[in-house]
């Protein structure tokens, strides 16, 4: 478990065993959420449609056999009903607020019931941006319950009529493998269910998305070039586990997704200008657009590569990354070649 999640769970969990803390248990969930949160929005706005319903871990033991746009669904619709159904015994946000329709989800309940490729054609139906603000709302109103919560409410029991209300509601399969949960929710208090779908079950879903998208990121770069347009090494690049390369649609590049269209300058300049990338530009130099705009604190370092890779070739430069690595620790290249193209480039050679 990523290391900083599983402490502030931690603290969450100490926080809430005691009435004076009570209020800080929360507000240390709803950080721990916040920061979790944040990997969704992430993956949501890098990635293409097809991204989400793909299960390249199809068939393996764990949560990262499914897809992305599964475990969104997942979590929220667990927290949905956990929310709404149990807690504030209210409607759930995916009727109140019409996401049972503008989803496209042909299904209502937790998904637990699904398999195999059931997931992933199920994923393939979903509208991911309203999947997206279906979850965002979701977090939004749980924590509104949270924040109402008092001290005594945690001890607050389900009995066997809770347990008739949540079969009767549809929202969980009666497939053996979701069946299940009806029990195992009813059989905690409030202060289980926080501890269980509002926090942890988060962290387990979310951890498998990663693993999801760093192998979705390496299945796309695979056969690809894997020099980047501006001249940066797609292989020794720090956003690897992020980006799939310019060079595919899993580009997450920041002035990629900075640019309103999701294309970086560099690759939108060198695809009109029909050539392979900016080191075979003659503009290069004095350029000034996307990665190589003077604010840019790495604008100079990608210039020495392409620089670099105008005058040795790319085969040649992608050695001397490899001895650069072995030579220095870094994350960005322009920790080892500056500030200018000129150093930069020098610094290369002569490595
Ligand atoms: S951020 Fe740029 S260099 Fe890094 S992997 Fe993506 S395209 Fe390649
Ligand atoms: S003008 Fe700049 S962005 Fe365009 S190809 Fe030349 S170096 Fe690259």
């Amino acid at each position: 478990m990523d290391k900083n999640w599983s402490e502030m769970n931690k603290e969450m969990q100490a926080l809430l065993s005691k009435e004076v803390t009570f209020a800080d248990a929360v507000g240390k969930l709803i950080q721990l959420r916040n920061s979790l949160f944040e990997q969704i929005t992430q993956i949501v706005n890098a990635y293409p449609q097809e991204a989400f319903s793909r299960m390249p871990f199809a068939g393996a033991e764990g949560y990262h056999s499914k897809t992305l746009a599964y475990s969104i669904w997942h979590i929220f619709r667990i927290e949905d009903i956990v929310a709404h159904e149990m807690i504030a015994e209210d409607q759930q946000i995916l009727f109140a607020q019409g996401f049972d329709r503008s989803v496209g989800s042909p299904i209502i309940t937790t998904g637990n019931e699904l398999a195999g490729d059931e997931i992933a054609a199920f994923s393939g139906k979903l509208d991911i941006r309203e999947l997206y603000r279906y979850a965002l709302e979701v977090k939004q109103s749980t924590e509104q319950i949270l924040l109402r919560l008092s001290w005594p409410d945690l001890k607050r029991k389900f009995g066997e009529e809770m347990v008739g209300k949540l079969k009767r509601s549809g929202c969980v399969s009666e497939d053996e493998n979701a069946a299940w949960l009806i029990d195992y929710w009813c059989g905690k208090d409030v202060r289980g269910l926080i501890k269980m779908p509002f926090s942890r079950h988060w962290i387990m879903h979310i951890e498998a998305m990663q693993r999801i998208k760093n192998r979705l990121c390496k299945l796309a770069r695979k056969g690809v070039d894997p020099v980047a347009y501006c001249g940066l090494s797609c292989s020794h690049c720090f956003l690897g586990e992020w980006c799939g390369s310019c060079r595919t649609a899993y580009n997450t590049c920041s002035f990629a997704t900075v640019s309103p269209d999701g294309i970086c300058p560099n690759v939108k300049c060198c695809m009109e200008k029909g050539i392979d990338g900016c080191y075979e530009c003659d503009g290069l130099e004095a350029c000034e657009k996307g990665f190589y705009i003077p604010s840019n604190d790495g604008a100079d370092a990608a210039k020495a590569q392409a620089l670099y890779i105008r005058k040795h070739g790319k085969k040649e430069f992608l050695k001397v990354h490899d001895r650069l690595h072995e030579k220095y620790d870094f994350s960005k290249t322009q920790e080892i070649l500056g500030q200018d193209y000129r150093d930069g480039l020098r610094i290369l050679e002569e490595t």
